[in-house]
């Protein structure tokens, strides 16, 4: 089997693509003569680059305080602190480190990956682990991992096997005396919280620039966006969500997010492909059947208060398909917009209640106190 592995190469080819203050004619949802927040802004500080495998860009409206040599240290900064939490690529990452701690003796870690896992659990269980930080032997089974690609897909019974390691209850996180511990009930389980390394990336920077008082931002990193405030224009910000079929080349709609964190899952940008029986394997894995996902729903975005939290559900309502994902939406008063590929091969969109109001780009009554008025 030829293995054919597309990895994401460059804005275009993000789920989510930041539309910088595009007019009503330019995109597909037209906002009211409201959305004008302030005049355009003279002086913006804008940076861009590699990071996770993946591209950010960052732009000030206004200014950064410092400027961009100040905004490019605060960013790194960022960037180190979630990678050496959470990195299965980098060795000395906490989480890299406790994969290959092939023993189920207390693990000690930050107190600061604490959190960030008891948050992930909490999201996994809120869509019955449809997302699950454990699912990292299947990853590498499956070769998106960091043991590499694979030749030949896995048997079932190598995917049976695994499955007996993976779940929420393959691991215990403890907290005593202002430590926190990690232990395996088996030796060989192993974590991968890559899914939510842009969204926690992204809000730890959008933290600091709340701390410095940057009244406007976006921060883009691969599919997760936190933005506040106004764009170079003066308008509000709006996001593109990416038409799955365009490569990268079309956005699909426009999205308001108002302050509110934006996160979009695809299936459609890492995967390979079986040459001989064309069969095509995502990186999105359905921990329950073990295998990557196999349906019709190849985009999913989620709107909520943080970007580790669209970022967690995302993958799980992905994984969930257009229907429960929405249903789901609905029931738990959460804004999903999931994307199916129709039978005749068109995109199709669906999205529950909650998501409206990101849609019209109508300004969320609770959200004015966060638009400046200056
Ligand atoms: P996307 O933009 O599609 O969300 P990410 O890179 O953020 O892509 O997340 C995909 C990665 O998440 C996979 O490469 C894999 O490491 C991991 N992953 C795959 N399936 C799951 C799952 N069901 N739960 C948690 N993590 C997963
Ligand atoms: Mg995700």
């Amino acid at each position: 089997m030829k293995v054919t592995k597309v990895l994401t190469a460059s804005l275009l080819a993000l789920s989510l693509v930041a539309l910088s203050g595009c007019g009503k004619e330019q995109t597909p949802v037209g906002g009211t003569s409201g959305d004008v927040l302030t005049q355009p802004f003279t002086e913006v500080t804008k940076i861009n680059g590699q990071v996770f495998g993946t591209f950010y860009y960052i732009t000030v409206p206004g200014g950064y305080p410092g400027g961009e040599d100040t905004l490019r240290s605060d960013a790194e900064f960022v960037f180190t602190k979630v990678g050496k939490a959470i990195s299965t690529f980098d060795k000395t990452a906490e989480i890299a480190r406790f994969n290959e701690h092939h023993s189920t003796g207390d693990f000690p870690i930050s107190s600061y990956l604490g959190q960030v896992l008891e948050e992930v659990q909490r999201q996994s269980r809120r869509i019955g682990q449809a997302m699950d930080p454990t699912v990292g032997p299947l990853v590498n089974l499956w070769g998106f991992g960091p043991k590499g690609q694979i030749e030949h897909a896995p048997t079932d019974e190598q995917i049976a096997e695994t499955k007996t390691y993976v779940g929420l209850d393959k691991f215990s996180l403890r907290r005593a005396g202002g430590t926190a511990f990690l232990v395996k009930t088996d030796p060989r389980v192993e974590l991968d919280l890559s899914t939510i390394g842009e969204g926690l990336a992204a809000d730890e920077l959008a933290a600091i620039m709340d701390q410095k008082g940057v009244a406007n931002y976006m921060i883009a990193i691969a599919g997760a966006i936190r933005s506040k405030g106004a764009n170079p224009e003066g308008k509000l910000w709006r996001v593109g969500i990416e038409d799955p079929l365009s490569n990268g080349q079309k956005v699909f709609t426009a999205v308001c997010p108002q302050g509110m964190a934006i996160s979009t899952a695809g299936s459609y940008r890492n995967f390979f492909i079986d040459d001989k029986t064309n069969d095509f394997y995502s990186h999105v894995i359905d921990p329950k059947t073990g295998r990557p996902i196999a349906h019709r729903t190849v985009s999913v975005s989620v709107v909520d208060r943080a970007a580790l939290v669209t970022d967690a559900l995302d993958t799980g309502l992905l994984v969930m398909g257009a229907k429960e994902a929405v249903e789901w939406g609905n029931k738990n008063d959460v804004a999903v917009y999931a994307i199916e590929i129709d039978e005749q091969g068109k995109a199709k969109e669906t999205h529950s209640r909650a998501f409206d109001v990101y849609l019209k780009c109508q300004v969320h009554h609770n959200l004015t106190q966060t638009v400046p008025l200056e």
